[in-house]
């Protein structure tokens, strides 16, 4: 089932939650090991992010280094399918644009469809580590609005060769990412706003954010969307903070900010775990608030610590 229809026939706000493939090398086990303490709270979909290959220098026998490229946390697509078929439950892959040509990208759309697969997150995909910048890949995609229409040309039947006779039209539910604290390359937020808009114009069903910690930001950036005419459902990205290092890390890897509350009390921690425990609170009320707000769903990034997000949903229900 699409996301959107999930949202259009609740009437209350709904659990989704966000994982990552395993390591390479580990077994699908330990993926369901962390899913399944969650799965009680019967998510409404499962999210199954997407890591694009890394380069690596190999050295050979003879001193020399060879150029290798390595998938760390391959299988995404796959995933879903293990995913639905275990909990039937809806899946959602992250399709990024990022290492993939178009013709790469239209099989793996050909091979999401035959899975049964109704829903994708269409994302441009952040530079490879031996970039400073985003650079497509040759005869890929630059921006997550050229992916989208890619996905959009799919559905109307529409393949790269053109139509063909009697072409399957997929029908995928496609949702985009957006930025409470503004994208970071964007040179502003009403540039950011504007390419968000421009990727639901060009028929996005939905906008989850990135991470924040601070829910009026949230709100602000509901209101600026709704201002400049963006109607679909925009579903609020929550994660929980558990150790004192991502006092630093959350805001140089997802570029948004600690409220000052938060970053103290982490601050005043002595262990992990009592950082664990503010983060459980911070969560909770976070998400109590967005809740009685009537947010769609609450999308919670799981990440490694299934536990927690657990317990926070266990006590909002
Ligand atoms: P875009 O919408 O293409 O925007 C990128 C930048 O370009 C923005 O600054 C935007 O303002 C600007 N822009 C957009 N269109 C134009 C245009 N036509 N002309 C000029 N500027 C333009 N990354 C992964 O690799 N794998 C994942 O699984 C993954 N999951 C994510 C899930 C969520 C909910 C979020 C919020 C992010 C996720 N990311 C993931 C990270 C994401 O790929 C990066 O944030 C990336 O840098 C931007 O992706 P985007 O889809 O927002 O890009």
């Amino acid at each position: 089932m699409k996301v959107i229809d999930h949202i259009n026939h609740s009437e209350k706000t709904l659990i989704s939650f966000e994982i990552l493939p395993p390591l390479k090398g580990k077994g699908i086990q330990s993926l369901y090991q962390h899913l399944d303490p969650l799965m009680e709270f019967k998510p409404a979909f499962i999210n199954v992010t997407y890591h694009r290959s890394e380069h690596i220098f190999k050295k050979r026998v003879d001193g020399s280094f060879e150029k290798v490229v390595v998938r760390k946390r391959p299988g995404t697509e796959s995933i879903c399918a293990a995913i639905m078929n275990k909990y039937n439950v809806d899946t959602v892959p992250h399709l990024i644009c990022g290492g993939f040509n178009i013709n790469e990208t239209e099989d793996a759309l050909i091979n999401l469809n035959y899975l049964g697969i109704d829903n994708v997150l269409v994302l441009r995909g952040d530079a490879a580590k031996n970039e400073s910048s985003f650079e497509a890949e040759p005869g890929g995609h630059q921006y997550a609005i050229d992916l989208l229409k890619q996905v959009k040309n799919l559905n109307s039947g529409i393949y790269l060769e053109g139509e063909l006779k009697n072409s399957m039209q997929t029908k995928f539910c496609i949702g985009v990412a957006g930025y409470p604290e503004k994208h970071f390359e964007a040179p502003n937020m009403e540039s950011d706003l504007k390419h968000l808009k421009e990727k639901v114009d060009a028929g996005a069903d939905y906008i989850v954010t990135q991470m924040f910690f601070d829910n009026s930001k949230y709100f602000s950036f509901v209101n600026a969307c709704r201002e400049i005419g963006i109607t679909v459902p925009i579903i609020p990205g929550l994660k929980p903070v558990y150790t004192k290092k991502q006092i630093n890390i959350l805001p140089k890897t997802f570029h948004i900010d600690l409220p000052t509350e938060l970053s103290n009390e982490m601050q005043q921690c002595e262990t992990d775990s009592e950082v664990e425990k503010v983060g459980t609170e911070w969560l909770l009320h976070q998400s109590k608030e967005l809740k009685k707000a009537g947010v769609p769903v609450l999308h919670y990034y799981t990440l490694g610590r299934p536990h927690i997000v657990a317990d926070v949903v266990r006590k909002l229900m």
